[in-house]
């Protein structure tokens, strides 16, 4: 699989090297092999859901949508809402996601959501995100969210949050592209806290994959 690197400008180069070498080292011990490690493209895209309230008031009162429809959460004011939280990561998914089924863009951003977005309370430190077809078939089934934000079909997404990373304890750092690859790879959450894939991993271990995950790697439907 080729990882295919962008950071935003002013991100640390070294942490996102840092992040591939250990996705990479992990990951081969399992006999998948990440390449291209050098960083391909600076953007200047500095988060991926955004939107101010306020820009949010704007599309809603263009939209014709009052205060009630919003608070009954009508399907076309979620779609306006979606659209505007989400502009920024549909101009990346747009300007940088290619089809290419062999390849992961993984992108370092300075956050995943904006401070001031109204998401950024639902969504608390955020590290890592991916977007991929495979995890849309479970998390949107009926394609609504697709829909409504435009998406193209796109190769799988990773991005990570320079700001999260750093907070992150060194362990769970060292892990969290390698997670977020077993997502671009079409694994789902686990419980076990020991399991890469778990939510909440351990920083005691390494964490492992388990013989049921290693065969739907083996035989991806
Ligand atoms: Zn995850």
């Amino acid at each position: 699989m080729r990882l295919r690197l962008l950071a935003t400008t002013g991100a640390s180069v070294a942490l996102l090297a840092r992040q591939t070498r250990a996705a990479q080292s992990y990951w081969a011990q399992y006999g998948v092999e990440l390449r291209g490690v050098n960083l391909a493209e600076r953007i200047d895209t500095g988060v991926a859901l955004g939107g101010s309230p306020a820009q949010v008031d704007d599309a809603l009162t263009q939209a014709g949508i009052g205060k009630q429809e919003l608070r009954q959460g009508s399907a076309r004011a979620k779609a306006v809402v979606s659209r505007v939280v989400a502009r920024p990561l549909v101009d990346l998914i747009r300007r940088h996601a290619t089809q290419r089924r062999d390849e992961v863009v993984v992108v370092l951003l300075e956050r995943i959501v904006a401070a001031s977005s109204p998401l950024a309370n639902r969504l608390p430190r955020l590290a890592g995100l991916t977007l991929s077809q495979s995890l849309r078939s479970t998390a949107d089934p009926r394609g609504e969210l697709q829909r409504a934000l435009q998406l193209p079909d796109h190769a799988p997404v990773i991005l990570l949050s320079a700001r999260e990373l750093e907070r992150l304890d060194p362990a769970t750092r060292r892990t969290t592209l390698a997670h977020e690859i077993g997502h671009a790879l079409g694994l789902g959450h686990v419980n076990d806290r020991s399991n890469l894939m778990a939510q909440h991993r351990r920083s005691d271990c390494l964490p492992i994959l388990d013989t049921t995950q290693l065969e739907r790697l083996r035989h991806p439907h």
